[in-house]
C-alpha cells in the first residue's frame, strides 16, 4: 500500500491534510501526526479535479501551426494528410510526447486519443504515467490486412497498465468510413466491451453529403445503422437538429464538445442549450494541436462557457460550475473513471492550483477564477492515480 500525504491544501471552505492511500482518496481531512510514504507541503494552494480531455489526435502536435486560417477539408486535403502520409512511426512518438507534456502541465489526467501507430502513443503515456483511451482508428481506404490487424489488435489487448490505458474502436467518421466497416466496428467494441470514437456532425459539409448519399442526416443515418449507444463518444457535434438532439440523448451517447477547434475552423456554433435540454451528456475536448492550437482544457472551459452564453444571448446558460464539470466529472464519468470529483475513495486525480497567483487574487469565488480568469501557470501540482505527475514548487 502507497500513501501520498498532501499538506495544508484548500479544500472548500477549509484547509486540511489530505491522504491518499493506494491510488485512491482515503481521508479528506487527515489527522495532525498522519505518516506517508510522501508528504508534500501544499500550503497556498487549493485541490480541484484535473481535466479529463474526450477528443485528441495526439501526435498531431507536431503539426502545430504548419496551416491555419482556411476552411476543414482545404486544410485536411492540401495540409494535414500529405503532412500526415510521411509520418513515420518515430514522428508519431514525438508528437505524442509533445502533447502529452503539455497535456500535464496545463493538468490533464485523461485524454481519449484518435490516430495511427498507436503502439508509440500508449509506450509514450505509459512512460508518463497519465491515463488513456487510445483509439484504434478505422478508415475506409485501409486494405483489408490493415483492418484485420487492427481488429486482431483489439481483440489481443492485455491491458499492461492496470486500467490506465484502455483502448477505443475509433471509425473516424461516416465520409471516411463506409456503412459495412461501421457495423462491424460497432459489433467489435460491444463484443469486447470498449468504447467507440467517431467525429460526428462537424461540419455543414458533412451533413451535406451525407444528405446526398445516405438521404438523411449524419446522427439519424447512424442510428439506422444501430450505431448509436451509451458506449459511443461522439466529438463536435455541431449541426443537429432537435430531433437528432432527442436521438442522441435517447441512445445516451456522450459528446465531446471542442469549441477552440469548431471556432478556428468556422466549423459553426455549437448548439449547447439544443443539447444540454435534451438531455445529453456533454463533455469537453481539445482537438488536435494542428486545429487548436493547444490541449489547453482551461482555455476549452472558457470558451465553451463564453461560446455557449454568445450564442444564446443568456449569460445564465452554462454557469462556471457547469463548464468545470463538463472538463472534470462527466468526461471521467464517460469513460467509466471512477474520479473526476476530490471525494474519499474516489481515484485520487487531482491539481494543487496556487491560490497566491495574481490571477487567482481575490478569491471572491474559487470556480470562477478558475474557469474565468486562471492560466495554466497556477497550476502547481499534477496527481494521477495518487502519483505525482508534476509539481513546479516541491
Ligand atoms: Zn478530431
Amino acid at each position: 500500500m502507497r500513501s501520498l500525504l498532501i499538506r495544508h491544501t484548500r479544500y472548500g471552505d477549509k484547509t486540511t491534510d489530505i491522504l491518499v492511500v493506494d491510488g485512491r482518496f482515503a481521508s479528506l481531512s487527515a489527522s495532525a501526526g498522519t505518516e506517508a510514504d510522501e508528504t508534500i507541503d501544499a500550503t497556498g494552494t487549493a485541490i480541484l479535479p484535473p481535466f479529463y480531455n474526450t477528443h485528441t489526435h495526439a501526435a498531431m502536435s507536431l503539426l502545430r501551426g504548419y496551416a491555419d486560417d482556411m476552411p476543414l477539408q482545404r486544410w485536411l486535403n492540401e495540409y494535414i494528410w500529405p503532412y500526415e502520409n510521411k509520418m513515420t512511426a518515430a514522428d508519431i512518438r514525438e508528437g505524442s510526447r509533445l502533447a502529452i507534456r503539455e497535456m500535464i502541465q496545463t493538468g490533464t489526467v485523461f485524454f481519449s486519443d484518435m490516430y495511427f501507430e498507436i503502439g508509440e502513443t500508449i509506450a509514450v503515456a505509459k512512460e508518463f504515467g497519465i491515463r488513456a483511451a487510445i483509439g484504434v482508428t478505422f478508415v475506409e481506404s485501409h486494405s483489408k490486412s490493415q483492418q484485420e490487424e487492427k481488429l486482431d489488435m483489439l481483440r489481443h489487448w492485455g491491458d499492461p497498465t492496470n486500467g490506465l490505458i484502455t483502448l477505443t474502436v475509433a471509425p473516424h467518421a461516416i465520409y471516411t468510413v463506409g456503412s459495412n466497416l461501421l457495423v462491424k466496428c460497432a459489433e467489435v467494441a460491444r463484443s469486447l466491451g470498449m468504447k467507440l470514437h467517431i467525429h460526428l456532425s462537424e461540419t455543414r459539409k458533412e451533413v451535406e453529403d451525407c444528405l446526398r448519399e445516405h438521404g438523411t442526416t449524419p446522427v439519424r443515418y447512424l442510428d439506422s445503422l444501430g450505431f448509436l449507444g451509451p458506449d459511443v463518444i461522439a466529438a463536435h457535434v455541431v449541426h443537429v437538429d432537435e430531433e437528432e438532439a432527442a436521438i442522441l440523448a435517447s441512445r445516451g451517447v456522450t459528446i465531446a464538445h471542442c469549441p477552440c477547434s469548431n471556432l478556428k475552423l468556422a466549423s459553426g456554433i455549437f448548439p449547447y442549450r439544443l443539447l444540454h435540454d435534451a438531455g445529453c451528456r456533454i463533455t469537453l475536448g481539445t482537438d488536435g494541436d494542428s486545429s487548436n492550437n493547444n490541449l489547453d482544457m482551461r482555455e476549452e472551459m472558457k470558451f465553451a462557457a463564453l461560446l455557449a452564453k454568445a450564442s444564446s444571448g443568456d449569460p445564465e446558460v452554462m454557469p462556471a460550475d457547469e463548464a468545470l464539470a463538463m472538463a472534470t466529472r462527466n468526461g471521467a464519468a464517460a469513460f467509466g473513471i471512477d474520479a473526476g470529483v476530490i471525494q474519499e475513495g474516489k481515484l485520487a486525480d487531482a491539481l494543487l492550483v496556487r491560490l497566491d497567483d495574481v490571477r487567482m487574487q481575490p478569491c471572491h469565488n474559487l470556480v470562477s477564477n478558475w474557469v474565468y480568469a486562471a492560466g495554466s501557470s497556477c497550476i502547481d501540482t499534477v496527481i494521477c492515480n495518487g502519483k505525482i505527475l508534476m509539481r513546479r514548487n516541491g
